[in-house]
Formats: structure tokens, sequence, C-alpha cells
């Protein structure tokens, strides 16, 4: 369901400085900084690859984040195990949040290896619930919320043979987890690590922050060539979640500019800054795009075409209404009325209703607020939280 299309939209990567031009080998790594290991796994999407970390604890590994279930990524652990890794097992599973790429081995490795899956409450109880709708019991309601917002039945009837596949790049979900929190001091080897939850991508998006090292994970939550995927989902159809993605921004700000960024897809950067800016005003664009296509009544479909200038898959098509939706529902919330969501319009029809409605304004009004936020633990702050770990 909440795969990792990470639509690109024409991100413009400049001011970012890349250390390594070049990801790892398969079944390889790189030193990124003392006792940071960088390793890259396969997706079978657009999106074609996923980032994954080792930190070196006590006695072996910390894996931060995990790949897919599938066999191409399996395969590549076990290199890693018979190569790389064969006198430093893994001794905890660390995952920042419950989509398939990262989500997806951190039940095998942790049987495996008889350690512990650290992750955010919601992220664990999220992969529960995707990999329980996965078996098809979601499929009506989320077909329902695609129809509502103008997905004609061609596409509609796309997205239900693609179904939910969740539970086939999840293959099982840890029964038991440890709670990473806000606020959270995690010592991994010779490193503390602090943690801070951000929203918008995830439900609680787990990031890491070594003071010492300057190396954050930030995960899927800031990405040097993409933007990340930020969208409404069935389950939460009246969710705010660009209001969050955009408040959470604020908390990377205290972060000294040399930070070396550590995301999950693309190459490693220095160049916070700019890159938060980018992403910024990017989301400003859009939002200010949609606000002059809803002078006419229009879907979220309708809108797809007007936020993403090119040809969508069906995979992507999914994440590009929820897109859409997220701008629309910001608009909303933010007083650009009159707006009328289709959440609330019948289905029975089955003809779409627009989703928003609106007069053509003053399209710099669409500028996203910026709200204070609190700064990130460690990050020229002095962190809270209890010691775990
Ligand atoms: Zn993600």
């Amino acid at each position: 369901m909440k795969t990792e299309p990470q639509l690109p939209v024409g991100a413009a990567p400049s001011g970012l400085v890349h250390p390594w031009p070049e990801p790892p080998e398969g079944g390889t790594t790189i030193l990124v900084a003392p006792g940071i290991r960088w390793l890259r796994m396969p997706l079978p999407f657009a999106l074609n690859h996923i980032n994954l970390w080792l930190l070196d604890d006590e006695r072996g590994v910390t894996a931060v984040d995990t790949g897919t279930g599938l066999p191409p990524t399996r395969e590549l652990w076990e290199t890693l195990f018979a190569g790389e890794l064969a006198d430093r097992p893994i001794v905890r599973v660390l995952v920042t949040h419950f989509h398939p790429d990262h989500m997806g081995n951190a039940d095998w490795l942790s049987r495996r290896f008889g350690v512990e899956l650290w992750c955010p409450q919601a992220e664990w109880l999220m992969a529960q619930l995707a990999w329980q709708g996965s078996g098809g019991g979601d499929s009506d309601k989320r077909l329902a919320h695609y129809r509502r917002h103008g997905v004609p039945e061609a596409q509609i009837e796309a997205l239900r043979e693609r179904g939910n596949h969740y539970r086939q790049l999840v293959p099982t979900v840890a029964p038991e987890f440890r709670a990473v929190r806000e606020g959270d001091v995690l010592t991994i080897g010779a490193r503390q690590w602090h943690a801070f939850t951000v929203l918008g991508h995830a439900p609680e998006h787990a990031c890491l922050f070594s003071p010492s090292g300057q190396c954050p994970d930030l995960g899927d939550q800031v990405l040097p060539k993409i933007t990340p995927n930020v969208s409404v989902w069935p389950d939460q159809p009246r969710g705010n979640p660009l209001r969050l993605y955009l408040d959470s921004l604020a908390r990377f700000r205290p972060l000294p500019e040399d930070t070396l960024i550590l995301p999950s897809h693309g190459l490693p950067f220095r160049g916070l800054h700019p890159r938060l800016e980018y992403l910024r005003h990017h989301h400003e664009e859009r939002l200010a795009e949609a606000l002059d296509a809803i002078a006419e009544p229009r879907t979220a479909f309708d809108l797809v075409p007007v936020l993403f200038r090119r040809k969508l898959d069906t995979h992507q098509l999914g994440f590009a209404i929820g897109e859409a939706l997220a701008h629309l529902h910001y608009l909303e919330a933010e007083g650009w009325p009159p707006v009328s969501s289709a959440a609330t319009a019948s289905t029975a029809s089955r003809k779409p209703d627009p989703v928003a409605r609106g007069r053509r304004t003053n399209r710099t009004c669409a500028r996203p607020r910026d709200r204070q936020a609190p700064a990130v633990p460690g990050g020229g702050v002095p962190g809270g939280g209890s010691a775990m770990g």
C-alpha cells in the first residue's frame, strides 16, 4: 500500500555536496564515518534502491532499516553475512518507519540473530495494520477513496488488480518491539544517538542524530534529489500531512550546516539547509499551482497532471492522488475557502465530486506558514530523555 514511489518532481540539488559519487556495490559497504557503514539494497519500483546503515555496536552492528523482504535483498544480506559481517553479527535492528522498504526484513533479521526490533510505536502498529489489511480486506474502502476523488473506473480497476502488496514486501512483522521515542538517547557502540520523531511522511518517523559525529540518519524525511512522499491515505481521509511535514522541516534547522546527511534514497550529502529551503519552496510552488487550479471545480485526480507533469504508472498514481489531496487539505486548513471536500460526498453516484472549489486568488498567500517547532535534540541543544541501549 504505502511503498516508496518518492515521485521525482524536478528537484534541483543545487548547493549539495556528495562526498561519495557512487553507491556501494551490492553486498558490500562504504565507511562514511567512524563506525557508520552504508549499504544499498534494490527495490522493484521506479525508485530502484534504498540505503541502509550499519552502526558499530558493542558486540556487532546495529542495522538501521532493512530493505524489502524479497529474495534479491535477502541474497545480498546473505552475502554480507558471509563476507563483511562474518564476525560482526547484527545485535539490534532499528527501523525508522513502517514502509516496506524499511520494515521488510526487520522480523527476519531479528529472528535470525535473536535480537530486538527497535522502532517507534506508531510505526510498529502501522506495520501490523498494513500487513493485516494487505489480505484484501481494505480493498473496497481503498478503492472507494480513489473513486470519490475522481479516479476513472479503468484506473480503479488497475488499482484493484495491483492490490495491496505490503505482505509480499514484508512477509512477517515482528510480534514485539522496543519503542524508540522522541527524546530518547541510544548508546550504540561508542556513539550516543539522539532520537527524534517527525511527522508527515509516516506516522512517527524516527530520525537519529549523533552530536559527536554530526551524522543524522534522516530516513525518508529529507532526501537529496527527490521529494519525500507526503500523502493523504484512505485510513485518514481528512488528514493534513503536509502541515505536519512542513512543521517537521523546521526541526532540522538547528543542525550544523556541515552535517553529513545519510538519506534512505540517493547519495549522502552535505548542504542540509539549502535542501530544507528547496523542499519548502517546492511545496510552496505546488500549493500555488493547486490554488490556481481550483479556480474551477476539480477533483484530486484532475489535479494530478497539474502537480506531476509526467506519465505515472498505477503504482505511482495512488501516491500522486495522495499528494494532490495533501496540498488541497493544506489549503483548506489554512483558510483558502470556499473548499468543500469530496470526503463528505456520497460515492453512490460514482460521479467524481469536486474535491475543492475556489476562486482565483493571490497565489502568494499560499505560502506555507513557518511554525515554531522544538529543536532537534542534540542539534546544538542539550538532548533530553532517558538513556536507552
Ligand atoms: Zn518511507
